[in-house]
């Protein structure tokens, strides 16, 4: 494939912006090489700027779980842009969407939205400190609760990819108030706990991890993990910006039957627009200002343009009594076809995968928690992410991501896939 104009428009993207890019995992720095720069896309296929076709498994990390310009969404949000973009008043529409998210998601009663997942678990956060009275908070290894300072210990996907597992810019004093657990290990957990007795706020988790590639929580941990915050008296705050509206309508709580305190959501629950928002029962939620003392707010938080696309998108989803087992069953269809070609070619690998999101390591021992997760990032994982490329397979270009099935992708397109993965596989070590 040429890559031209992507390499032209990164030249010049380098000189304005740093890096060339707004998130720093689309610089392609892991792997090397020039990021695609994108121009359009329709369904389950992006188009870059030179005019190259992939299918897609990124999905804009995550959001599109319909697959790219769903029509819903798209209309919404065109008829809802002639209305007039932004109010700063609050709108029915707001409320229509909370009313839809409480009545799919368990063990919640309000929900409040803000701009971004980053936001959503920030807000989180200082909701569990202020219910709590308590400072400290628990999260692990691999876990990424999006960029803002309590979180950038050890927080996998894009800081894993830069060999930089703590950000400088984040002070000691912040720092020292997370608290960095191992996933997977509940002994450790109940030993923070014994170690910080009355100090803990809150447990953050992505109950799915898929921040140092897919890594699915062994059973009981995360029920574990709300005994001991019950026993505790902390939170537990399930993560679900990746999980949410995408493992189950009620994301993975529904799915592992287990009760958060506080869930936080990004990705799917904004449709492709810039939505994130944390929810909890009652008790917790009238903490918030200006109910309760807790301060949160946002210029742009229920953005009209942004909570029509989210309308439509969990509109969607809840009105498609099959989707989650399409979902399912095509990803479960991609999983046994790479297991075929990749085991055919002799390598080590493997595929960790719950519903629709799905990882390759190339290694063959379990990957349980970021540690194991880090065997997979190697050389034959650069390759083959550039070898699908180079074919037509976008694929997220670390092996601390996820791909994101999305209902849009055909059998003909997973068939495709398989094939290239096959023809690619051949060239690994
Ligand atoms: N939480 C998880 C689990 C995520 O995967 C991400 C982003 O990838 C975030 C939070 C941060 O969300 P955003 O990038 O919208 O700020």
């Amino acid at each position: 494939m040429l890559y031209q104009r992507s390499s032209k428009l990164f030249a010049e993207a380098e000189k304005v912006i740093p890096g060339g890019v707004n998130s720093p995992v689309r610089a392609f720095k892991g792997v090397g090489g020039t990021p695609v720069f994108a121009k359009s896309a329709k369904g389950a296929y992006i188009y870059d700027e030179d005019d190259n076709k992939y299918i897609d498994y990124i999905n804009s990390w995550g959001p599109l779980l319909l697959g790219h310009a769903f029509e819903p969404v798209v209309n919404a949000v065109i008829e809802k842009a002639k209305q007039g973009t932004s109010f700063g008043m609050p709108t029915e529409l707001e409320t229509k969407i909370a009313e839809l998210a409480v009545a799919m998601v368990p063990n919640i009663d309000k929900i409040r939205f803000v701009n971004s997942g980053t936001e959503a678990c920030m807000s989180a956060i200082r909701l569990a400190r202020g219910y709590t009275n308590r400072d400290k908070i628990i999260k692990f290894a691999g876990c990424y609760h999006g960029h803002s300072d309590s979180f950038l210990i050890q927080a996998g996907s894009g800081l894993s990819t830069f060999g930089t597992p703590n950000s400088p810019g984040v002070t000691q004093g912040t720092a020292k108030d997370t608290i960095l657990a191992r996933y997977n290990d509940l002994a450790h957990v109940a030993e923070i706990f014994e170690s910080n007795k009355n100090e803990i706020a809150a447990i953050i988790i992505e109950p799915v991890a898929g921040n140092m590639g897919c890594v699915p929580p062994k059973p009981g941990f995360l029920q574990g993990l709300k005994d001991l915050c019950t026993a505790n008296g902390a939170l537990l705050i399930f993560d679900e910006v990746m999980t949410g509206f995408r493992l189950a309508k009620g994301g993975a709580q529904q799915l592992f039957g287990v009760d958060a305190d506080i869930v936080a959501f990004g990705k799917v629950i904004g449709g492709g627009l810039p939505v994130g928002a944390f929810a909890a029962r009652n008790e917790i939620m009238n903490y918030l200002a200006p109910v309760g003392p807790v301060y949160q707010a946002g210029t742009l938080a229920g953005n009209p343009l942004a909570m029509a696309a989210g309308l439509a998108m969990l509109e969607a989803i809840n009105n498609d009594k099959d989707l989650f087992t399409r979902l399912e069953e095509k990803t479960a269809y991609l999983e046994a076809g790479m297991r075929k070609v990749l085991t055919a070619a002799g390598l080590k690998y493997t595929i960790n995968r719950v519903g629709s999101m799905i990882s390759v390591f190339f290694d063959d021992r379990e990957v349980v928690d970021f540690e194991t997760a880090g065997y997979g990032n190697n050389e034959n994982f650069k390759k083959f992410f550039h070898g699908l490329l180079e074919r037509g397979v976008y694929i997220a270009p670390s092996s601390y991501e996820t791909w994101f099935i999305t209902d849009a992708l055909t059998y003909a397109d997973l068939d495709q896939t398989i094939a290239v993965v096959a023809e690619v596989a051949t060239l690994l070590d």
